[in-house]
């Protein structure tokens, strides 16, 4: 049976915004040495803003800025909703067709009869497009048509405002290694990272990538618990596989508060303190 003091538990963790799906994970909070967290939408808002477009010769800014808001019009990636705020425009949909949504890369969608691409540098390899590396730092959407290199837009996203605190918080209460994983470039995830003060990152990382990673580091945790916290956007099977699964419960997706342990209610990185002290506290009244 399960000792009282878990249902206390639970309730005072409840006060705090934070879900926990039962006492065994209350129990596991107090063991955690590792986290790992997902940048966009955990440590990040998750809510891009487009700040620079570029075209290519033979391209103006508004014929690129559309065509990336007809590729993007049926993506509901934080990166397409930035770029269809940006388009004043009207998405004609009768012009799509063979829409494909390739993960960790990006787009390709016909418009009007020629094949358009949407995303980062490793789709533009992989489909041999010659593209231009842009010196600012921030998310890259690379734009072709039919072949030929258009120009890139340039987005960028706002760490959360209690996202440093909260890696702070985190190994103030002995937490020994804390790392991001994400599938954004290498240059965001490294600014990211320095900014807010984790130990360890990974980029550049396809929904598969970060499954494995999370393999590794299961691997040596040893004895200790390892708590995984992202916002379920292509990372459902991390949250799964983690010794504790933490999604966000407002940006979340349904299919990723299903499969978490315990869920943050506010999206606030800094709740993950308030779970692990109510844990603290809880094991002290039933033991
Ligand atoms: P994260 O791990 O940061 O949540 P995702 O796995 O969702 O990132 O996406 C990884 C990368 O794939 C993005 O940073 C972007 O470069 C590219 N990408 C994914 N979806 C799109 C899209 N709809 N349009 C353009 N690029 C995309
Ligand atoms: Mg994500």
């Amino acid at each position: 049976s399960i000792p009282l003091g878990f249902f206390g538990g639970i309730g005072a963790a409840s006060k705090h915004g934070v879900l926990v799906k039962g006492g065994n994970y209350l129990e596991a909070l107090n063991s955690v040495k590792t986290v790992v967290m997902d940048k966009t939408g955990t440590l990040t808002e998750g809510t891009f803003r487009v700040t620079d477009i570029v075209p290519a010769e033979d391209f103006s800014k508004e014929e690129l800025l559309e065509l990336a808001a007809y590729a993007e019009s049926n993506s509901n990636h934080p990166i397409a909703v930035s770029i269809l705020d940006a388009y004043e425009g009207k998405v004609d949909s009768t012009q799509l067709d063979n829409y494909q949504e390739i993960a960790g890369h990006g787009l390709k969608v016909t418009i009007a009869d020629k094949e358009v691409l949407a995303g980062n540098y490793k789709l533009m390899k992989r489909e041999g497009v010659t593209y231009l590396t842009p010196k600012q730092v921030g998310t890259v959407v690379h734009i072709a048509v039919a072949g030929q290199y258009a120009g890139y837009i340039l987005i960028a996203d706002r760490v959360k405002t209690d996202a440093k605190a909260a890696i702070r918080g985190l190994k103030s209460l002995g937490i020994e290694e804390v790392v991001m994983l994400t599938g954004d470039g290498q240059q965001v995830a490294e600014s990211v990272a320095t900014e807010l003060g984790v130990d360890d990152y990974r980029a550049e990382l396809l929904p598969q990538d970060k499954v494995a990673e999370l393999e590794k580091l299961l691997k040596n945790r040893g004895k200790d618990k390892l708590l995984f916290v992202g916002d379920g956007i292509n990372d459902a099977p991390v949250l799964a596989r983690a010794d504790i699964g933490v999604a966000m419960g407002g940006l979340g997706s349904d299919a990723a508060i299903e499969a978490a342990d315990v869920v943050l209610m506010k999206d606030k990185p800094s709740n993950l303190i308030d779970a692990i002290n109510v844990a603290k506290f809880t094991r002290r009244v039933v033991w």
